[in-house]
């Protein structure tokens, strides 16, 4: 893939986004074609300064790293690529091409015989995360311990699939359980590696609440709302729902001797992510917007949800994009 010349000027970044509309209006309206069009047309000064994608899947192309830089540039949003050992390369390119957009994070299987050494790899390309899914044995598993530590070590963000797991349609036998990927083996974790930095995608869905409650307790605990989860709450009238799960705040502790003291509050747990096509963008972001105002957020709150949170896990700077050495 081609080196871009273009890399997005941030003081010319922040004059567009002053006219990006939000709302559902605008949203609708945004398509991978009009993109650029609708952003130069509408006004806006909800959209968030500084975005971090914790969670979309590398498709190993060159189509969609052109559509990832196009359209994440837009939106001065950086995101963190799940990425297979086959995919590698592409990746390692990728970051080169465009360290404002990509932050790569490795994917293994953690029942392979050679994860530990794709670990080991992924951190010498200068992967900066891992990902895991569909263990064999629960998430707890002592047998997995090594590879956690081995993260841990490296400094490498954790993000693993919790909740229940999407599949096709198929005559195909595979032994697959939801169930052992239950957010509460994440607490297990987060005890026995305290210096680790781990995220659970989907908040558990529909073990919402399990999720919280761990995350309450685990002030190195992170999860985002990808999925369907969202759009369930949407379709229902029902996104008031989130605030009974996230509940507590941030000084909770000190009138509350059953909550950690000096922990972070509920909803400074909370990551954006996508985990959809780079199209999917705007409309993650509005699904997202939805759910903060429904449950009034707080700004300050809000700007970490969107990429604050994620940067300071990453040591990222949000002015530059860049690691902070
Ligand atoms: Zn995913």
């Amino acid at each position: 893939m081609k080196e871009s010349s273009s890399k997005i000027d941030r003081r010319k970044f922040l004059e567009r986004s002053a006219k990006v509309a939000v709302g559902s209006t605008l949203f609708a309206s945004v398509t991978e074609n009009n993109l650029v069009n609708a952003s130069e047309t509408k006004s806006n000064s909800k959209l968030p300064d500084f975005i971090i994608d914790s969670h979309i899947h590398c498709k190993g192309n060159d189509k969609w790293v052109e559509d990832m830089v196009r359209i994440y540039r837009s939106y001065n949003a950086m995101a963190c690529v799940l990425t297979w050992i086959d995919d590698l390369e592409i990746m390692v390119d990728a970051i080169k091409s465009y360290p404002d957009v990509f932050i790569g994070y490795g994917r293994v299987d953690l029942d392979n015989q050679n994860a530990i050494r794709e670990v080991e790899k992924f951190k010498k390309a200068g992967f900066v995360g891992m990902k895991f899914h569909s263990p064999q044995k629960n998430y707890d598993d002592s047998s997995y311990f090594q590879i956690y530590r081995l993260c841990e070590e490296y400094k490498m963000y954790m993000i693993f699939h919790t909740g229940i797991s999407g599949r096709n349609i198929t005559d195909k036998p595979n032994w697959m359980s939801s169930a052992r990927m239950r957010p509460m083996y994440l607490d297990t974790l987060c005890r026995l590696f305290p210096r680790a930095k781990i995220q659970g995608a989907h908040l558990g869905n529909p073990w919402y609440e399990e999720a919280a409650e761990a995350a309450r307790w685990n002030p190195n605990l992170f999860f985002d709302v990808t999925g369907s989860t969202l759009l369930k709450f949407i379709k229902l009238g029902r996104l008031e729902r989130m605030s009974e799960v996230l509940w507590w705040s941030s000084n909770e502790g000190e009138k509350n001797p059953h909550t950690l003291k000096d922990g972070p509050s509920a909803w400074e747990h909370i990551v954006f992510g996508t985990d959809e096509r780079p199209q999917g963008l705007p409309s993650n972001i509005e699904r997202f917007s939805m759910m903060l105002d429904k449950n009034n957020v707080p700004p300050a709150i809000r700007k970490k949800m969107w990429g604050e949170t994620m940067a300071k896990n990453l040591g990222i700077d949000p002015e530059t994009h860049k690691f902070i050495e």
